[in-house]
């Protein structure tokens, strides 16, 4: 019998798993790639230096590619940009598969065992209480693994939390949250100077694409598009020959892939009896920039702390774990489900108001900045851009960014009064009926 079962060694369950081992406790790590593909993911590789300072954690020089103090942001008409530039802060372009390599290498050092090549095919649930999963291996050869605490760390096909439907964990993504991407690495013949994002809701519908430079003659770029809006692949193409840092300046793809990222407010509840999810598996992605790494390894790390501190009081209910849904929100979903608000706002929009807004500095790179990291908004409202939106007849748009502002406020608020197991039924009906309500008065196209 294991203390911790992890499914899933991406970020998330492999920062758990090493946390929980530092701790003592006896782990088990399982995923179903082969042990030297752990951290081969479709993804764009970026991730802020600050949510590695947070963890104490130091990453090795053949991990990343480069780092770059920032990124700029276009608007759709390419005439304005903003720089977010913030002293001490940095970002990684990692190289994602030696990332994933570390943090596996940490957590194995640590103590955790591992079992790859194994497919997580279900939970044990028994009086109640998850008791552990049953895998098969790449030979199909079934096998029950029982531990004190499971965890799903599978990412955004949750396998575990689907099976715990009734138990609450009946939150699946909508069309909107879903962000279908399309990436390729490519080999350039010059490197743009600093990643950038474009937004088009015409050429990237709810989403962006991105252009991040992974040191010399290397470039990660792709977009993601809400569900059922667009084939990503196929604009992808149109990207590459509207912009001049890539048009001519392709030498060939080295690599070609698909993802999703779940780009919402956090899970209500990530725990059960005997059960924690973590990661994409219980939606910690930034839902501004869908960034999804550092918070799913700072959800990994606190969950290790709390599935810890239960067993060391001999108890794995719901309630003994309850502390890493209080503790997560305050860390993270807090922001979270305030920039949720803001997303849902942005989608909203189309690229007339974008442009708009971005020229006439609407909202500020510092105010930007601010807003992705602690999500809070604060807009730069002049008499100029009133004018405007009387004369584009949408003298309404200025009192529904406002009125954006106030719910991110709110609903900020709500995550900040997370409740006890106790009050949660009634805290987790008001937040979906706040959540319908931010649809209603800010998500409508404007
Ligand atoms: C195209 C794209 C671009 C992105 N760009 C960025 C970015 O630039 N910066 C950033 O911070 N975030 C980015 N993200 C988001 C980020 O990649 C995720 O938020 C993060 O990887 C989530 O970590 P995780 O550990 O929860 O899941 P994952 O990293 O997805 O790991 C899940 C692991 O579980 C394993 N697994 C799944 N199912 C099973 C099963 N049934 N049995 C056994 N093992 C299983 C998988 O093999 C995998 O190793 C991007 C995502 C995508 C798709």
């Amino acid at each position: 019998m294991y203390d911790v079962c992890v499914a899933g060694a991406g970020v998330a369950g492999a920062t758990l798993a090493r946390e929980a081992a530092r701790r003592g406790l006896k782990v088990l790590l399982i995923d179903r790639s082969t042990m030297e593909k752990v951290g081969d993911k479709v993804c764009g590789d970026a991730l802020g230096s600050h949510h590695l300072d947070r963890l104490g954690l130091t990453l090795p020089s053949e991990t990343y590619f480069s780092m770059y103090p920032g990124i700029e942001i276009y608007s759709p008409d390419m005439r304005s940009c903003l720089s977010i530039i913030a002293e001490g802060l940095s970002a990684y372009a990692l190289n994602r598969l030696k990332f994933g390599q570390f943090l596996l290498k940490l957590a194995l050092d640590a103590g955790c065992e591992f079992k790859p090549e194994t497919q997580v095919r279900g939970l044990i649930v028994e009086q109640g209480c998850v008791k552990g999963v049953r895998l098969a291996d790449k030979n199909g050869v079934k096998q029950d693994v029982y531990a004190k605490v499971t965890v799903d760390a599978t990412g955004v096909s949750r396998a575990l939390c689907r099976e715990l439907q009734e138990a609450g964990f009946d939150q699946e993504l909508d069309d909107d949250e879903t962000l279908v991407c399309y990436r390729e690495i490519l080999e350039t013949r010059s490197t743009p100077p600093i990643p950038a994002i474009y937004l088009d809701m015409g050429d990237a519908p709810g989403g962006y694409f991105w252009v991040f430079p992974e040191g010399e003659g290397r470039v990660n770029a792709g977009l993601g598009v809400t569900k059922g809006s667009a084939n990503p692949k196929l604009l992808f193409e149109k990207w590459v020959d509207k912009l001049p840092c890539l048009k001519d300046n392709i030498v060939k793809a080295i690599h070609k892939g698909g993802g999703i990222v779940p780009a919402r407010r956090p899970i209500d509840s990530a725990v059960w009896n005997g059960f924690i999810a973590v990661g994409d598996a219980a939606f910690m992605v930034n839902p501004l920039h869908g960034g999804g790494i550092g918070s799913s390894m700072t959800g990994g790390f606190l969950a290790a702390r709390v599935a810890a501190e239960a067993l060391e009081q001999g108890r794995v209910d719901e309630e003994a774990l309850w502390g890493f849904n209080v503790e997560y929100m305050r860390n993270y979903g807090v922001k979270q489900a305030a920039l949720d608000v803001f997303r849902v706002f942005l989608q909203g929009l189309n690229n007339e108001l974008i442009n708009y807004g971005l020229a006439q500095g609407l909202i500020k790179s510092e105010d930007l900045l601010e807003a992705s990291m602690g999500g809070k908004l604060r807009l730069n409202i002049t008499e100029k851009a009133s004018r405007f939106f009387s004369g584009i007849g949408k003298p309404g748009f200025l009192l529904k960014l406002n009125r954006t502002v106030k719910l991110m406020e709110d609903f900020r608020q709500f995550y900040m009064d997370y409740p006890s197991r106790l009050d949660f039924d009634r805290w987790r009906r008001r937040v979906r009926a706040f959540h319908n309500r931010v649809h209603e008065e800010v998500g409508k196209p404007s």
